[in-house]
């Protein structure tokens, strides 16, 4: 083990941010030690989807593999909203009460974050959506605009190999995607043609899954499980693509199981360390040049709450964007095998624009094929969410529809608002003694709008491409439920309302950066961000210091 002098700079976290963090300062010949929390995971032992158990657990964690954190009250539901609660054909209604209810933040710590149990769509956000405040008047605009990412982003896609359609759409592209786009499976091409007799255009998606062998990688066998882990390591996932590069470089050590508990500051606006335990129970300062903090938008904030560092601005915690979603799914007529293929490849991009939905509804959305992440695709799930009842009925009903449900899901823009948030629980605190981050949520009016247009042209797009009977729906009213989280400390050009430059550098603290989705300024109409997350940290680490 090296000392922790011999490095140039520590990484705490590992995920999308860190990890890409590692690629390129690795690439600039500098000597890094990333700090993670969580364990590493082996895919070929790890995600066990060859056995008969596969369907009986998510994303297989590890003790010490997800972080707990608290909710405060979330808002009340009115009976006007009824079109818009969850339910299911078992169960009924998810979420009986007349308050939104704290599901989850769906995150993996481990080395490659949550990238682990990702689907892996890979996005470039729509280059309008990055001046939300200048042309809409809400959010903040970025301190970076698309043309200047352009070719970090072409960068991330060879790292990866995403795979990906010939048509950019509203994304121009300085050069193709490194692989073609997949085929599209019997659920997307049965959206297709439901979707194009509405008049929408239903696309490939793109892809961080081979659709041939890349860099050592085998291709997809299209399994259907991308959330439980990927046990080919076809999904470019953080660990197998910029984290495997830069170890292979000799310069990047990883320690797991080492947690940040607090940041030291030092003299001369400098950060001068981190004190950290290990998972003996030792603790440890370690001193560092260089500090980026890359624990997602909601662990970020916390450690920077917890040692009292860089919210000069006021700005950290606040700007919360989480995941606006919605799932339609019914029985299609045909058996579609729909428990197989490559979960989201396809997507409808639309209403992607920030006035795309019209009516003075502000911020996009997207539409694609859903079975996979909704994770109807076994037939657990389809007893538990689809199918009611027992004996002989059950059995012979579940014959009839199982590999029938077709899916179209949804996730829209976030926008900032006062009541969305993360501060410290005044009362909960982890084994170290730090408090938990707490989640405020609320959806503003502009949520429930979007909310209900993706509802109501999910219901129709399902209906036109075959769908006869709706089994289940799942949105976001009913359920905190986030995979995608942002925004807790933005960039921006100006200290006073942000937290970090265009380059993740802290305005204030000279060697400090921050690096993940905390630095969102806005969510994007529904795209997937950790492209945009890498894209930024590439060029993070190659211009920002
Ligand atoms: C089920 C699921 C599906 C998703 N699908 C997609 C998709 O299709 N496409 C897409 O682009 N995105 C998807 N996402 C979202 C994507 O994974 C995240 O946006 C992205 O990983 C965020 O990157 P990050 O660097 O901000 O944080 P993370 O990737 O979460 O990494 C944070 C890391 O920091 C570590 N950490 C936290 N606190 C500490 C501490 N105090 N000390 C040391 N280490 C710490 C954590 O252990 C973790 O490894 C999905 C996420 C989930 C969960
Ligand atoms: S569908 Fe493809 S990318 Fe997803 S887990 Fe299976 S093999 Fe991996």
């Amino acid at each position: 083990m090296k000392s922790a002098e011999e490095f140039d700079a520590v990484i705490v976290g590992s995920g999308a941010g860190g990890g890409t963090m590692a690629f390129g300062l690795t690439r600039k010949k500098m000597r890094v030690l990333i700090l993670e929390a969580g364990p590493r995971f082996n895919p070929f032992e790890d995600y066990k989807l060859a056995e008969e158990t596969w369907e009986q657990q998510g994303f297989p964690h590890k003790p010490e593999s997800e972080g707990r954190q608290t909710f405060a009250e979330l808002q009340e539901i009115g009976p006007e909203l009824d079109d818009l609660q969850s339910w299911n054909a078992v169960a009924g209604r998810t979420n009986p009460t007349k308050r939104r209810s704290p599901h989850k933040y769906h995150h993996v710590r481990g080395v490659g974050g949550s990238t682990l149990a990702f689907t892996g769509e890979s996005h470039r956000l729509h280059p309008d959506a990055m001046q939300m405040k200048t042309r809409f008047g809400v959010a903040a605009d970025w301190p970076v605009d698309y043309k200047t990412l352009e070719p970090f982003y072409s960068e991330a896609e060879r790292i990866i190999g995403v795979a990906g359609p010939e048509n950019p759409g509203a994304r121009w592209r300085s050069e193709p995607y490194p692989l073609p786009a997949h085929a599209p499976g019997f659920p997307s091409q049965k959206l297709k043609a439901g979707a194009e007799q509405l008049g929408y255009q239903w696309d490939q998606n793109s892809r961080a899954a081979l659709s041939k062998p890349y860099h050592g990688r085998p291709n997809c066998n299209y399994c259907a499980n991308c959330n439980r882990g990927c046990p080919r390591t076809d999904k470019g996932s953080v660990d197998v693509t910029f984290l495997r590069k830069s170890e292979a470089t000799g310069l990047c050590t990883i320690r797991t199981g080492v947690t940040v508990l607090r940041i030291e500051a030092g003299e001369d606006d400098r950060v001068k360390g981190v004190h950290v335990i290990d998972e003996e129970g030792t603790s440890e300062f370690i001193p560092t040049r260089r500090l980026v903090v890359s624990c997602g938008a909601v662990e970020t904030p916390r450690l920077l709450f917890a040692s009292g560092i860089g919210n000069e601005s006021g700005q950290v915690g606040k700007n919360f964007m989480e995941t606006i979603a919605w799932t339609s799914s019914g029985l299609h007529t045909e058996n579609l095998g729909s428990y197989r293929g490559l979960p989201g490849d396809s997507i409808c991009w639309d209403f992607n624009a920030p006035d795309a939905i019209g009516d003075g509804v502000v911020g996009g959305v997207r539409f694609s094929t859903g079975v996979g992440e909704a994770a109807l695709n076994g037939p657990t799930a389809y007893a538990r969410r689809v199918v009611g009842g027992w004996g002989e009925s059950h059995k012979k009903r579940m014959r009839e529809v199982f590999g029938h449900v077709l899916s179209v899901g949804s996730i829209g823009e976030s926008l900032p608002n006062p009541g969305s948030f993360i501060d410290l629980d005044p009362e909960q605190k982890d084994a170290n003694g730090i408090p938990l981050a707490r989640i405020h949520s609320h959806l503003g009016e502009g949520e429930l709008k979007r909310l209900d247009f993706m509802a109501k042209t999910a219901r129709e797009i399902l209906k036109a491409s075959g769908v006869t009977e709706l089994v289940e729906e799942y949105g976001s009213l009913s359920h905190f439920s986030a995979t995608h989280v942002f925004g807790t400390c933005r960039m921006g050009e100006n200290p006073d309302d942000s937290v970090v430059d265009e380059f993740g550098r802290s305005h204030r603290w000279k060697n400090l950066q921050i690096m993940d989705a905390s630095v969102f300024p806005s969510s994007g109409g529904g795209e997937s961000p950790s492209l945009t997350i890498e894209a930024l940290a590439l060029r993070a680490a190659a211009g920002g210091g």
